[in-house]
């Protein structure tokens, strides 16, 4: 594939319009069949939310479960969704399941394609799963849904703020 990645803002662009005309799920990756998987989609999210800390232990997630983000939260999510540049061939080809999106990969995974672990770049430490940003120290881990799809990634701190969420200080 020609490396032609579109910039965030371009995506962000796309993704802002597709939300304006009503469509409720990015059109590339996950596609019309996976509709059907949303409450399967909404039931492993419980599960994979026991899991994220035992293939991370050390890190703290955290969870929107709220069904309506808001738009801009969409956006922002559906526009970081449309940089994922691989996607298992279960989802491919295979009737409704649930996605999982990890951003980090640029991957979009069934259920046992998941369970593979994979590394992120190691040259990508300091990089927003969200809007690509550089140089970031402060990351904003989160686990959200978009339709059938559970995203998952680091957010920098000003994505943080439109995705809602916000990094708890531990006692
Ligand atoms: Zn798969
Ligand atoms: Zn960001």
């Amino acid at each position: 594939m020609v490396n032609t990645r579109a910039t965030f803002a371009d995506r962000l662009a796309l993704a802002r319009r597709l939300l304006a005309r009503g469509a409720s799920r990015p059109p590339v990756h996950l596609a019309d069949q996976l509709a059907a998987a949303g409450s399967e989609a909404r039931a492993l999210h419980d599960r994979i939310g026991a899991a994220l800390p035992i293939m991370q232990p050390g890190r703290q997630w955290y969870h929107r479960t709220e069904p309506r983000p808001s738009t801009g939260a969409r956006a922002y999510l559906l526009a970081a969704v449309l940089d994922c540049t691989i996607v298992c061939v279960h989802i491919r080809r295979g009737g409704p399941r649930p996605a999982f999106v990890q951003l980090a990969l640029r991957r979009v995974d069934c259920e046992r394609c998941i369970r593979t672990l994979r590394r992120p770049p190691p040259d990508e430490g300091d990089r927003c799963d969200i809007c690509g940003a550089r140089g970031v120290v402060t990351f904003v881990p989160f686990a959200a849904h978009h339709g059938p799809a559970l995203v998952m990634g680091d957010a920098c701190p000003s994505c943080a703020d439109v995705l809602g969420i916000r990094q708890e200080v531990s006692a």
